[in-house]
């Protein structure tokens, strides 16, 4: 037979369950298909293959749709409050270790300056101007670790209760 007879064939079954044929086509198909049977095992084939997608549709629930999108909604609206806050601690820092610097010499003439009248020793009052240095950014650091620690809970929350 020639291989043109089973391209259209081929095509026409393609086309059957996609677009639809002609009457007439259909009936050239249904009679070459009556005589060859390379092209009544593709028609086969592709019969099955639509009834496997057709018995596998997967419907979902509208209300688990809306659940999350409400998630993904509420997610993003932290993470640019977040981003914000974030910004300004940051800003903050910013402005605290220009402070810090500025005052520095001030700082350190009233440190000496009550340690002299206190007699204490020079490490004593040393240390506590090293100590007024140190506990701003102490501060900032447990402040970031204990919001770390909230979002690592917040992302466990989120997993566990999907
Ligand atoms: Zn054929």
């Amino acid at each position: 037979m020639n291989p043109e007879v089973h391209e259209r064939a081929c095509r026409l079954i393609d086309a059957w369950h996609v677009e639809g044929i002609s009457a007439p086509e259909g009936e050239w198909l249904d009679a070459h298909l009556a005589e060859c049977t390379a092209c009544r095992g593709r028609a086969r084939a592709n019969e099955r293959v639509l009834q496997a997608l057709r018995s596998n549709t997967v419907t979902v629930d509208p209300a688990l749709v809306s659940r999350t999108q409400a998630r993904v909604r509420l997610r993003s609206r932290e993470l640019r409050e977040n981003q914000v806050r974030m910004r300004a601690l940051w800003i903050s820092c910013a402005l605290s270790w220009v402070l810090g610097v500025a005052s520095a010499p001030l700082v350190w003439r009233a440190f000496q300056w009550v340690g002299l009248r206190a007699a204490l020793p020079n490490l004593v009052w040393k240390t506590a101007f090293a100590l007024w240095w140190l506990l701003p950014a102490g501060a900032v650091a447990a402040l970031l670790a204990r919001q770390r620690r909230h979002a690592a809970n917040q992302d466990g929350y989120t997993t566990l209760h999907r």
